[in-house]
């Protein structure tokens, strides 16, 4: 099964994926996390994104879309979720050539709703792990006092965003309502499209998205 979760920034794919990748032995590609390691690893391509991610504009369709292609050519596990792509109405048609190309489909595209109030508080309180990628939350999941991610298991850093602040944050959600939330009519005509509310705690939240997978 592959599919997309689409969502402004903050709406929770990231950690409804991590949820998919455990329980469901799916593959999640994050375009945001690809492009986040090829900055840290100081690559050409890394270089030329970072200060268009640091703004929180979004950048080319070709990089992202070449990035998903080199994957897609690897392993598919149970499935692809496709977390911060396609985010253009041409990377979603590109997603649909890549897929058809490789002998797949896409099986559903699961809008998570949320209100912007929700998304600045969350992404304001947001960190990371540097190991496994895990998302924390001061308020309704804090980062362990004894520094253990409860999702690996490892004692990492925990690591904040240099995008999660608000002005970036006030262009991402620009960016989204701009260029990605057009998808939700692309998908919709397409028959693909189920959306869930992302406000509630999480595992509802997850068990809104297993509902419309098991459908
Ligand atoms: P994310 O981790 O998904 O919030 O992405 C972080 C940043 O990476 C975005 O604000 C963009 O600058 C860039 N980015 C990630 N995915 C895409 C994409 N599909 N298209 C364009 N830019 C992207």
């Amino acid at each position: 099964m592959n599919i997309i979760l689409l969502g402004p920034p903050g709406a929770g794919k990231g950690t409804q994926a991590h949820h998919l990748v455990d329980e469901r032995g799916m593959i999640q590609l994050s375009t945001g996390d690809m492009l986040r390691e090829a900055k840290a690893s100081g690559t050409e391509m890394g270089k030329r994104v970072a200060a268009v991610m640091a703004r929180g504009d979004l950048v080319t369709d070709d990089i992202v879309i070449g990035l998903i292609r080199e994957k897609l050519e690897g392993d598919k596990g149970g499935g692809f979720i496709f977390d911060g792509f396609p985010r253009t109405l041409p990377q979603a048609d590109a997603l649909g050539q890549l897929l058809a190309d490789c002998g797949e489909r896409l099986d559903a595209v699961i809008e998570m709703q949320v209100d912007d109030d929700a998304l600045v508080d969350r992404i304001t309180a947001r960190s990371t792990c540097a190991g496994c990628g895990a998302v924390y939350n001061d308020n309704t999941k804090p980062v362990p006092a004894d520094g253990v991610c409860t999702n690996c298991g490892e004692p990492h850093e925990f690591i904040r965003r240099a995008d999660d602040n608000e002005q970036a944050l006030r262009n991402r959600l620009m960016e989204y309502y701009k260029k990605t939330s057009p998808l939700i009519g692309y998908y919709y005509a397409k028959g693909m499209l189920s959306s869930v509310n992302g406000l509630g705690a999480i595992e509802d939240v997850r068990d809104s998205i297993a509902g419309v997978l098991d459908a």
